[in-house]
């Protein structure tokens, strides 16, 4: 007897395509594919009749923590909105100029009693000291992936020198291939440019809005600081996973230069707004969002190849933290996003440019688990992968609502738009987790990911 079965529904099965068939889950694992004349009996059944079986999404950049300061807090919070929006796996970017080895048990802690999805983390890396404790991250606590600013935050976190790269690069390298080092792609000089020349214009008067804010990530940063990045991978062999990427000539730069172990992500925000979004400073972000023909030019790059991965970059904050009449240079960066990425992937690709459900899975799920080294546990629908599944229902639309979401953020940057295109169901371990929005388990059905080389 299994523990549930889908039935009826269209599986997307990376590298295979479309498969009309079922899926016989029993503790927590898929365990059989197979027509529905053949699945055994289980004690519960999802009918997915006209609609799609994705594998559950992965979300590999994620920020916890950041404005509240309560990483637990957060992870019971946004993990939730996750597991509603389709995501089952989150990568969490832990940053800081201290040891991570004291807070880590106490953040794995967090997540096995708190957390809706399962969660992976990555760790930034600003000292030689962090770089020191790179072995003990890897065999003490299953992380694989280290982060390195090329351009930091502005009073968040400090840019990193690509000296300090190339050495992080190289003892990764020594360890495993299975390591993968992250990289904030713009330059630090070149964005400290836009952002003076900001700050002169609009320091005392604490205007702009969001379309003058996309002069605090010029293109030369970006697109400087990815050739870097091209190289720094291609001398060091290690696996190297530009986050964020933002604009047109970052994209072309990268299908120039990028060895094959470069990877590229964009994010959902990215792939959907514009700088005169009526967002406006609701949507301040780093790098900041930019115009249309960039828009455009990261869905071609998703077409061409060139984009690997979809992430997030959710950020929650509350609109009141966010800050937005403090104007261009007071509100703070950041957005909650993490119900809506499965929804725009669909409306934005899918339904509106014509973008294959098929692409859209191997960027938001297979590719995110085979570059941080969870596939085929995650990532896919095969026999003896995590039963995390979510059902997509291509046609359904959805006026979207800030308050109907999980996240303790209380605005959206789509909000009152109706998307097209939604998760209807999102099983979780060989559970039903969510349905039509609502959430069926309690918090701790998410554990934490160690990995291992
Ligand atoms: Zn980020």
């Amino acid at each position: 007897m299994l523990d549930l079965k889908v039935i009826n529904g269209t599986l997307v099965i990376p590298g295979t395509g479309m498969v009309r068939a079922g899926v016989g889950c029993k503790d927590g694992k898929i365990v059989l594919i197979a027509d529905e004349a053949v699945l055994p009996d289980a004690a519960s059944t999802v009918d997915a009749a006209g609609k799609y079986v994705i594998p559950g999404v992965i979300d590999p950049h994620c920020h916890l923590g950041i404005y509240t300061g309560d990483f637990a807090y957060e992870t019971e919070h946004e993990t939730r909105a996750a597991l509603a929006g389709g995501v089952t796996t989150v990568g969490v970017f832990m940053g800081g100029g201290e040891s991570y080895l004291g807070q880590l048990p106490g953040v794995i802690d967090s997540i096995n009693a708190k957390s809706s999805t399962d969660i992976f983390l990555h760790l930034a890396m600003f000292t030689p000291q962090q770089l020191d404790e790179i072995p003990q991250y890897v065999n003490d606590f299953g992380v694989l992936d280290f982060k390195f600013y090329m351009a930091g935050v502005r009073g968040v976190f400090p840019n990193v020198s690509d000296a300090h790269i190339l050495d992080g690069l190289r003892r990764m390298g020594s360890i495993s291939d299975k390591l993968t080092g992250c990289v904030h792609c713009e330059d630090q000089s070149i964005v400290d440019m836009g952002f003076d020349a900001l700050a002169c214009e609009y320091g005392e008067s604490g205007g702009g809005d969001l379309c003058e804010w996309a002069k605090a990530g010029p293109y030369e940063a970006e697109e400087l600081a990815v050739i870097r990045a091209c190289y720094l991978a291609r001398i060091t062999g290690t696996k190297l996973y530009i986050v964020h990427m933002s604009s047109e000539p970052g994209i072309i730069a990268a299908a120039e230069h990028r060895p094959d172990n470069l990877f590229v992500e964009t994010t959902s925000p990215y792939l959907s707004l514009t700088k005169n979004d009526p967002a406006g400073l609701m949507a301040k972000m780093l790098p900041p969002i930019k115009d249309e023909c960039d828009r455009e030019a990261l869905w071609e790059g998703v077409i061409e190849d060139v984009v690997d991965s979809f992430g997030t970059d959710n950020t929650p904050l509350t609109a009141k933290i966010k800050a937005a009449e403090a104007g261009m240079l007071g509100a703070l960066a950041g957005y909650p996003v993490i119900q809506t990425h499965l929804p725009v992937l669909l409306h934005e690709g899918v339904n509106t440019r014509g973008i294959p459900l098929e692409t859209i899975v191997e960027k938001a799920c297979a590719n995110p688990a085979k570059i941080f080294e969870l596939y085929p546990q995650k990532g896919t629908i095969a026999v003896g992968s995590d039963a995390d599944l979510v059902v997509v229902d291509l046609d359904k639309e959805r006026v979207v609502k800030a308050e109907e979401f999980y996240s303790f953020a209380d605005f959206s940057l789509w909000e009152g738009r109706k998307l097209r295109g939604w998760p209807v169901v999102t099983i979780k371990g060989g559970v039903v987790a969510v349905e039509d929005n609502q959430i069926k388990v309690e918090p701790g059905i998410g554990k934490y990911l160690p990995r291992s080389i």
